[in-house]
């Protein structure tokens, strides 16, 4: 059994309403694919990023435990990106919902020197490089308050394998004006 925390977030409504509303309906989703949520946070809202004057991200985090390969859970979080996506995506040209493995348990995938490259990837590059492969835990995991701020929800006492800081370190190491900027809803 792995136990996996996953984030999702998204900030174009659909057919199931405004953002935090279609991911509500994401995680019911997930739910019916057959995955176990054992615990979620709360549904924060965020700027826009990199460009703050886009629309609103609705963000959140969930935890699950399943016996799957982090490949096929990806494949299935993939499949629920692109039904949700599909009734949008030529309109508006965006994801509708986003949802990213964070970690599962303690691994470090594919080695610890991919994902050191990934980690220090210049800003610059992550705009425009996307891995083809997985990469654990998510390499901006530490960056990201709209992902720390909720993990604070579930995991504060998780730890990151490679560091060794806990969720509740990354947290307090933000930059307090991004941690005060994810608000709850
Ligand atoms: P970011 O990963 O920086 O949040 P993104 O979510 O916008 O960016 P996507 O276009 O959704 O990036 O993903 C690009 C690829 O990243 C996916 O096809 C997937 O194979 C790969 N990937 C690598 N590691 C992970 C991970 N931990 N979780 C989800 N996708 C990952
Ligand atoms: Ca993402
Ligand atoms: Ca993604």
């Amino acid at each position: 059994m792995y136990d996996y925390l996953i984030a999702f977030g998204g900030n174009v409504g659909s057919t199931h309403g405004n953002p935090p509303e279609t991911m509500q309906a994401a995680l019911q989703t997930v739910v019916e694919r057959g995955l176990r949520i054992v615990d979620q946070s709360r549904i924060f809202r965020s700027a826009s990023f990199p460009d703050p004057t886009g629309p609103e991200y609705a963000n959140g985090v969930f935890w699950l435990r399943d016996e799957r390969e982090p490949e096929d859970v990806l494949s299935i979080l993939h499949g629920i990106e692109a039904d949700f996506g599909r009734e949008r995506v030529s309109r508006w040209g965006e994801r509708i919902v986003d949802l990213d493995i964070l970690s599962c348990d303690d691994l470090v995938r594919p080695d610890l020197k991919t994902w050191r490259d990934w980690r220090d990837l210049p800003f610059e590059r992550q705009t425009r490089e996307t891995p083809d492969r997985l990469i654990l835990p998510h390499p901006r995991l530490q960056d990201r308050a709209f992902v720390l701020v909720p993990l604070m929800d579930i995991a504060p006492d998780w730890r990151h394998p490679v560091t060794g800081h806990t969720v509740r370190q990354m947290h307090a190491d933000l930059p307090e004006k991004l941690r005060n900027d994810v608000k709850p809803l």
